[in-house]
Order: structure tokens, then sequence, then C-alpha cells
């Protein structure tokens, strides 16, 4: 018995997971030179929203730009008022001052057809439009003016996302299906009723865009809700019924662990299963947190499941009783600081260096090994160990570092590891 399970085991390799392709449309989103494919066989982008106040154009713009700058390959601003969509191209000229080419997504609720209408510089100035088909309008006014902003993207050729949201899901689709349901023999329960009103606010709104003249290419679907398995339920439909590309995000995940542990489960699922084509992670910043965090977490998630390299990955171990100083903590959270803190100049200067591993372990146990498996690592002496930490350099050990500066000695040792490695050959 043992024999033919060892030999079944010999014969068959175990499957290397990883997500599967994706079949979507592809959309381009462009502003001057910086073209952001998103879909077909696009890597999954980043997004992320400001929380200025948008008329606020200089405070605007330095937003935008720490987001870009942190990873988002495309940024959202609230347009909700006629000073707002004033200030759009102000914000704009900001950014382009400063060289900053991310594109701008607008973010469009009741009045969108009247801003876009009066405020031609704002619909030039943005490179997509969202817009919410359940706060477009009621009755009658509802088509006509999605219509007008439909016929604006059109016109400058836009992308546009059509973002459908539970929060504030139209109500009539809703209601028209709760009907419905009522007459099954065997009805539906609520939350599957509604799974399909969001499903169909999204594709009967992307029919009406097409239908206007939208081009089908320009066209990003959404449809978010707040509770993981919805999420992953109501995706899973929507990329079964068509083919435009998709933004995923977990509508008001929340704040710290349970907004990060929230969006992960659920992007991850569906990014596993090849569904996604962009991705925002909605925390609510924790007082004094930066909002930089969302593209961070963001980021990690597609990294994570390897399918996108944005910085250089510091594995460090948990520590346990081997260590009980804060020495090995404080050395990886220094080095990985360091890494990101020069990535912004690194991603142009040393090609490639967002794919380099660093290792910071704490004692001897599983410290040497993971510093081999790294570009370069470091094995901090635990509790009773000889007080040296031997460095691997492309899985060798190179040096022993020793005494009260090992944690700037081994920055410099992994500045100069870049330097060599990834600095442009003349
Ligand atoms: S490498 Fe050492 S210090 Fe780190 S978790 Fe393992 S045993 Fe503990």
């Amino acid at each position: 018995m043992q024999d033919s399970q060892s030999s079944q085991q010999l014969s068959q390799a175990i499957a290397i997971a990883s997500p599967l392709p994706r079949k979507s449309r592809q959309a381009r989103v462009v502003w001057r030179n910086n073209v952001v494919t998103v879909g077909g066989d696009a890597p999954v982008r980043v997004q992320s929203m400001t929380n200025t106040d948008t008329v606020d154009a200089v405070e605007t713009a330095i937003q935008v730009r720490q987001l870009a700058q942190a990873g988002s390959e495309m940024v959202r601003i609230t347009v909700n008022t006629p000073e707002a969509a004033a200030a759009v191209p102000y914000i704009r000229e900001q950014l382009d001052r400063m060289g900053e080419y991310v594109p701008l997504v607008g973010d469009f609720h009741y009045n969108g057809h009247r801003l876009l209408t009066d405020y031609p510089d704002c619909a030039q100035a943005l490179s997509k439009y969202r817009i919410n088909p359940g706060n477009v309008g009621k009755g009658d006014k509802k088509d006509k003016q999605f219509g007008q902003m439909i016929e604006i993207a059109a016109r400058y050729d836009k992308a546009v996302r059509i973002g459908v949201n539970w929060g504030s899901l139209d109500q009539e689709i809703m209601a028209d299906l709760m009907d419905q349901n009522s007459r099954r023999e065997r009805p539906w329960e609520t939350r599957q009723v509604m799974y399909e009103a969001l499903i169909t606010s999204a594709i009967s709104s992307a029919e009406l865009a097409r239908n206007i003249g939208l081009n089908p290419d320009n066209i990003i679907l959404s449809c978010k809700v707040s509770g993981v398995q919805d999420l992953i339920s109501v995706y899973r439909e929507l990329a079964r019924r068509c083919d435009y590309a998709l933004h995923l995000g977990l509508t008001e995940a929340g704040m710290g662990t349970k907004g990060t542990v929230a969006s992960t489960a659920a992007l991850s699922v569906l990014l596993q299963e090849g569904i996604g084509d962009t991705i925002r992670v909605s925390l609510t910043p924790q007082p004094g947190e930066a909002r930089t965090q969302e593209v961070v977490v963001a980021s990690e998630i597609l990294q994570a499941l390897g399918l996108r390299v944005f910085v250089p990955s510091v594995t460090a171990c948990p520590g346990c009783g081997r260590t009980t100083s804060t020495t090995f903590q404080e050395l990886a959270k220094k080095i990985d600081d360091f890494l990101r803190g020069e990535m912004p100049v690194w991603r142009t200067q040393f090609p490639g260096v967002e794919a380099m591993k660093v290792a910071v372990m704490g004692c001897i146990v599983n410290g040497p090994g993971e510093s081999k498996h790294a570009d370069i690592g470091i094995s901090l002496p635990g509790n009773g160990e000889a007080p040296a930490a031997p460095v691997f350099i492309d899985g060798e050990k190179a040096l022993t570092l020793r005494g009260e500066h090992i944690a700037e000695e081994f920055q410099t040792l992994v500045l100069e590891y870049v330097q060599r490695r990834y600095g442009q050959k003349a």
C-alpha cells in the first residue's frame, strides 16, 4: 500500500497554483502619453481615490501625486459641485506641471450630466468618468441624464466605469425584480434578488451606453457590495454574463485590519479565478494614517498572488521566544521603509529592482535557510547565540556583521547590492 502510494506521488508532480487568465475586453484610460490599459492581457491595475475637497485644487493635486507615487495607476476624485468641476482642469494642470501624468477619474452622482455639460474643460481633463446608474436620476430623467453623460464620453473618447453599488442600487430595477420574485413558485432569497438587480443594472446600462454610441472597449463595469461572500457571488456571475473589463472592490471595507483582511479575502478569491482587471481597496483611514495605505494594500494583494511586482519584498520571521529583543523587528521595519521610500526613484534608476527579495530573520533556526532563498538576507543572532549576524548574498554567505551598527551596515549592503545588480550598464 505504502509502495503504490509513493510511486503514485513520484509519477505525478503537484500542480503549481496560479491565477487563471482573464478574458475581458481591453479599455484604455489615457492622459497624454500615459496609456493605462485595463482588461485583456493588461496587468491588473491599482486605483485609489482622494479624500480631499476637490475645490482645493492644490491639496487635491498633492494627494493625487502621493497616491500615484505609491503605485496608484489611476486616481479618482469627487466631482460633486460646479466649483469642484471648475477645479478639475487646475488639478490636471498642477499635476502636468509636476510631470505626473496619472489619469484622473471623475466620480459623478446626481448632477454629473449637468457638470460635464457645463464644464467642458473638466470633461476633457478627466480620463475616465465613473457613473453610478443608481444615482443618475429617476423615472423619465434616468435614461436621458445617463445618455447625456455617455454622449460626452463618446465625444471625447473617454473610458466610463458603470459603477453599481448596493448602497445606491437602482430602486426601480430592485422593485421590478422583487415583484417578479414574488410570483415565483419558489422565491429566491432577498439577497439573491439583490445580486440580480446589481448585475442587471450594470449590464443594461452598458447596453444602453453602447446603443448611444460609446465604444464597448471604453466600458468598465463594477458591482460593489460590502460583504465578502456577496462580492464573490456577484462578480462570478457578472464575469460569466459579460466580457467588459471589471473593476473589483469591496465597498466600505472598513478600518485597519478588518478592512484589509476583508478586501484581501474577497479580491484574492476572484483574482485567482481570473476575475477582475483593476482593483481598489476602500479602506477608512485610521486617524493619522496616510491615504496611500489603500494603495499599499492593493499592491500587496497583487504581489502576494504573484500577479504583479511593485516593491522588493522583505521576508521576515514573526519572532518567538528565541529572539526576545526588538532588534530584528526594528531592522525588518527599517529595511521595509527604506525600500519603499527609495522605490519612486529606483523604479526608473534600477529597472527590475521591484522583484528583489530581502530576508531579515531572527535566529539560526530558519535564518540562514531563508536568507539563502533571498537575493540578500541577514540572520540575526537569537538568544544565547554568538552576537554575529551572517549576511547571505545570492545564496552564499558573504560576510558577518557584528556590533551596534548592524542595521545601518546591512542597509548599506542592500543599497550596494541594488546598484551593482540593477544599475544601468554603460
Ligand atoms: S527564525 Fe528563529 S526567531 Fe524567527 S520565528 Fe523561527 S525560530 Fe523564532
